[in-house]
Order: C-alpha cells, then structure tokens, then sequence
C-alpha cells in the first residue's frame, strides 16, 4: 500500500533531456509537485483526456521515504530512504509548455504510474538505471550517475525545505528519450534489479 502525503518531482535533472526540450540544467534543484490522487499501479490505464493534446511517458528512478526527513545531511540520507521503485512521471506536454506552472499537466488522475518498491539493501546504488519501453520498443536507458543532483543530494536538498513523511515518494527526474503515448500504447519503466511498471494507454471521455 502506497500512501503518500505528497510526491517531490526534479525537473530538468538530466543535462541530455534538459537539452532535449531546450532547456538549461538549472543551478539548483527544480522542484515541483505531483498530487497523491495521481498514483495508478502496475498494470492500470493511463488515461488521456482527449482535450490533453500531447501527453509524454517519463520513466524515472523513485524514491521511497522509510523515515521522517527534516534537515538531513547528504551522507547520512540513505538511512532515510524504505526503498526504490520505477515510476512514470506522465506529463501532458503541451499543457506544460502553455503554464508557468506545472500542476495541471502534471496532475491528471492516472498520471503517476508507480511499481512495488525494493529495498535499498541488496541494491547497486550506484549502477541504478531506468528503462522505459513504448509496446516492448526501448525508448529511453538512463543511469543514476548521470544526474545533475544525486539522490543524497536531492533528500539534503528537499528536507531543508519540507518535512518528508513515511511513504512518501521522490521522482528524481527522466534521462533523455521522452516522447509521446497514445490510446493503445502500453508503456513499461523497468529499473534493472528494482522491477517494472507497466501501463496500457486509454482514451478518457472527457
Ligand atoms: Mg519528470
């Protein structure tokens, strides 16, 4: 049972997706927020509503908080992490690209499929990468080590900010390689040793 208070987002963590899309790697950490209400399981639709226009599968590393973080230090912030876990971070990208903020193509139900977290111990942390596949195609293969803000960083970063609860969830941001998801697509992020979620893709009615 996922039950999260609230889901942190890194934006732009990826010097090579940053440039994908025109942007720079910002100076600090680019946070934002997606809701609880969002979260879908393995194995449920990914639902686009048809006034959505573009909609774009972001596989990402997760992160799960085994214990209440406030002002953690970064070499100490693996004793605040319950686990890893693949999510996608499904975003409708032209509704991005019209607002300055990013709740609403951030927000939608069905927007954060998330898979069974494992726990850290047994876990290559330093090797982690993210696959995502569009209908078995791979799309995207991304390495932990890559990031602009590492996961110790990040918790370092964010508890000075927040307090972050039991069970609540880090997206650490998604390598290059995004692209769009239609109705009839089923897309699977895999994080090699930490499992996958996969999702089909539907057309919502409204
Ligand atoms: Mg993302």
């Amino acid at each position: 049972m996922l039950a999260p208070t609230k889901i942190v987002c890194v934006g732009r963590n990826y010097a090579a997706h940053a440039s994908e899309l025109g942007n720079p790697v910002p100076s600090e950490p680019l946070l934002f927020l997606k809701p609880p209400s969002a979260i879908v399981r393995n194995g449920e639709p990914i639902v686009i509503p048809p006034w959505a226009g573009r909609v774009d599968y972001e596989g990402e590393i997760g992160v799960l908080i085994g214990r209440r973080a406030r002002g953690v230090e970064e070499e100490h912030a693996w004793d605040y992490v319950g686990g890893i876990l693949p999510l996608n971070d499904v975003t409708a990208r032209d509704l991005q690209r019209k607002d300055s903020q990013w709740a609403r193509a951030k927000g939608f139900d069905t927007f954060l499929p998330v898979g069974d977290p494992v726990p850290v111990e047994g876990l290559d942390l330093l090797s982690l990468e993210v696959v995502t596949r569009v209908n078995g195609m791979e799309r995207q293969r991304g390495r932990a080590r890559d990031m602009a803000f590492s996961i110790p960083y990040l918790l370092a970063y964010i508890s000075r900010i927040m307090t972050l609860e039991p069970g609540d969830l880090l997206a650490t941001g998604t390598p290059e390689g995004v692209g769009p998801l239609n109705p009839g697509d089923v897309v699977e992020v895999e994080i090699p040793g930490a499992g996958a979620v996969r999702n089909p893709v539907v057309l919502g009615e409204r």
